[in-house]
């Protein structure tokens, strides 16, 4: 394995090429003055004086006027004087053996001393004055590529510029990471088949050959790849989405080429490609007809993974913060068939990764890493290492043996102020309406019948939302019944809902859901036929137009419709938070607290909901009952 630190490997491959660009283009003006040479002076004829014809030149010689004469077997030219010193010269190019004998007898007949000069450099005239052409030519294509790249790689342009990460560099595993419990779980297989790939094989089990990482910037995406190498101790390829990007195309296919070539010979071994939305972009979606570039470097990521099977012992892992703009072929089964995703940790998870960073650091005493923890909500992995780098540089520059709580607080303010946290970090007024927005939905959707069980509520940062709330439908289920649609609406209001009645007033944290609810709701009642007003009747379906016609009429009755049933789902959800109100205070202290909730400790605050308190529903509710006492 090759030791390659990144840092310095980059400065020595920069130097490198500055060289070669500054020599390639010292060499240019080099080749062409040569070249000129060549032409306007070696190639031509070293000749002077009068020219005479072959026949004036035999009279001359017969009468005995010549001098001196010498052939240049190279130029075929005669040269002498003649005359008493005048220069003649006379061309015998294109003569045969005859014509030359028929010159060397005229002079010998004459007695004119006459000399052969052989030329030997003159053969290599013809052959050099086609080289050089090519050369130039050559020189001028590494010069533009060299600029073009700002010292791109010379005579490098196949090469992957994979960086394999070795024994400089500390081998990681799944110990290093924290707060990515379930992705670890998820890898563990992969672990396995890595360790051993022929037994996978002789079992004839799939294993994935793709696994994508998808998260913000600074979860461990990385990190959690190079754990997986460390831990089945197998040779890590990293290269990045955007180095594929050059501006020729076919480097970038090429590069996939060599690169798969270099994991596979070293296999068992991983390959990760980092920012791979920067070659896997949706080809449908890329602006102004697409880059053909990139295209051709998805085309052959896309053979290439197509192109081994569980034996080969190569597992790739990409990474991406945009899984949605990627194109559908990247995610088809037997390629990154198995997602991955990692969010920002929570409460326990940020404990875990600051002991993690803190490692052998000397820390004094008073130390809770809990108290930083609850600080720091919205906090990436990549921010707590930050934290803990700058806090034992503090406590450095205050010459301290030991990093302080103050260090710590003091880094994790700094940390807050660089550009690009300040969106991410929760602040606790925000972090109290986002809970109370959670617990509104899990409350909700805990009364509802058709809303599935609650499984998780968190609020941590997931994807474009605040927090989040899971629910499982109860087994596999494939058609939805009215009142569950209904249902699902409701617990869709139920955040807002809860924003206003605990809070007094709704915030933007809810447009997500307000969209989603109405689009449900205009679904129930043009796609679904579900309205009582518009009867069973479908305007859409699968999106588009049917083939029904309607009436202004109409359309004001689908709106009517669509707005009563969002206004009734919001009326349920709020009789139900009024109702529930102690457990809906109890879920979001306790969501602050922790900031996840999920399994005995949910289950438990979510026993107590009571029924809501609207009489219509227990209207509804008891003459259900009845019916149904009646019928049994
Ligand atoms: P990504 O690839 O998702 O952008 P990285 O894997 O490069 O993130 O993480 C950057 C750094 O942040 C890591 O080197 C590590 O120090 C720290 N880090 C991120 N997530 C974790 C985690 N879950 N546990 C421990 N450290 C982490």
């Amino acid at each position: 394995m090759t030791i390659r630190k990144p840092s310095a490997d980059r400065t020595d491959r920069n130097g490198g090429r500055r060289q070669a660009l500054l020599f390639a283009t010292l060499a240019l003006p080099f080749l062409i003055g040569v070249y000129a040479l060549v032409l306007g002076y070696w190639a031509r004829p070293q000749t002077s004086g009068r020219q005479l014809r072959l026949d004036e030149f035999l009279s001359v010689v017969a009468k005995n006027r010549v001098g001196s004469a010498t052939i240049l077997a190279g130029d075929d030219r005669v040269i002498g004087s003649y005359d008493g010193g005048n220069r003649y010269w006379v061309d015998i190019s294109g003569g045969h053996e005859t014509l030359f004998a028929r010159v060397t007898g005229a002079l010998e007949q004459a007695g004119v001393p006459t000399a052969v000069r052989s030329q030997p450099l003159k053969a290599l005239v013809q052959p050099v004055s086609m080289l050089l052409p090519m050369l130039i030519l050559a020189d001028v294509m590494v010069v533009l590529a060299l600029v073009a790249k700002g010292g791109g790689q010379l005579g490098g342009f196949g090469r992957a510029g994979a960086r394999q990460v070795g024994e400089g560099e500390p081998t990681l595993t799944f110990a290093d990471l924290a707060g990515a419990d379930e992705a670890v779980e998820e890898l563990a297989e992969i672990r396995d088949y890595l360790a051993d790939p022929t037994r996978f094989a002789a079992m004839g089990a799939a294993v994935p050959k793709g696994v994508l990482l998808s998260g913000p910037p600074g979860c461990g995406k990385t990190r959690l790849a190079r754990a997986v190498a460390g831990e089945s101790a197998v040779p890590f390829f990293s290269i990045s989405g955007s180095d594929f990007v050059e501006m020729y195309v076919g480097v970038g296919a090429a590069r996939i080429r060599d690169l798969f070539a270099t994991a596979k010979a070293a296999a068992p071994a991983i390959v990760f490609i980092d920012e791979i939305d920067a070659v896997g972009r949706s080809r449908s979606t890329s602006a102004a007809g697409g880059n053909d570039e990139r295209e051709a470097t998805l085309n052959q990521l896309l053979v290439e993974m197509d192109g081994f099977g569980a034996e080969s012992g190569v597992v790739v892992m990409a990474a991406t913060n945009r899984p949605d703009i990627l194109d559908a072929a990247l995610l088809r089964p037997g390629r990154f068939d198995r997602r991955i995703t990692l969010d920002p940790p929570d409460l326990r998870g940020r404990e875990a990764i600051l002991a993690i960073h803190v490692g052998h650091k000397p820390l004094a005493a008073d130390v809770d890493l809990a108290a930083i923890a609850r600080q720091t909500a919205g906090f990436t992995g990549a921010d707590l290492a930050n934290v803990v780098n700058e806090a034992a540089l503090l406590a450095t520059r205050r010459q301290a043996a030991v990093i302080a709580t103050a260090d710590l607080g003091e880094a994790v303010e700094r940390v807050v102020a660089g550009p690009q946290r300040r969106s991410r970090i929760l602040s606790p007024a925000d972090k109290r309406r986002v809970a109370v927005h959670e617990a509104g939905h899990a409350v909700v959707a805990a009364s509802q019948p058709g809303a599935g069980r609650v499984a998780k509520i968190s609020v941590v940062a997931r994807g474009h939302g605040q927090g989040s709330t899971m629910s499982m439908p109860e087994g596999d289920r494939i058609l939805a019944t009215r009142d569950e649609l209904h249902d699902r609406i409701a617990v869709l209001l139920g955040g807002r809902a809860a924003e206003e009645l605990v809070l007094g007033q709704p915030s933007t944290g809810s447009n997500d859901d307000l969209a989603r609810a109405t689009g449900l709701a205009r679904r129930i009642v043009t796609e679904c036929g579900m309205s009582e007003r518009l009867g069973p009747l479908a305007f859409v379906s699968n999106g588009e137009e049917t083939a029904h016609r309607w009436s202004d009429a109409t359309a004001a009755k689908i709106d009517d419709e669509t707005h009563r049933i969002v206004r009734d789902a919001f009326e349920r959800a709020t009789s139900v938070l009024l109702a529930n109100r102690a457990v809906l205070a109890a879920l979001t202290d306790e969501l602050i607290r922790t900031e996840t909730l999920e399994g005995e400790a949910l289950a438990s605050l979510l026993g107590n909901i009571v029924p809501p308190a609207d009489a219509r529903l227990w209207e509804e509710l008891a003459a259900q009952a009845q019916l149904a006492a009646a019928a049994s």
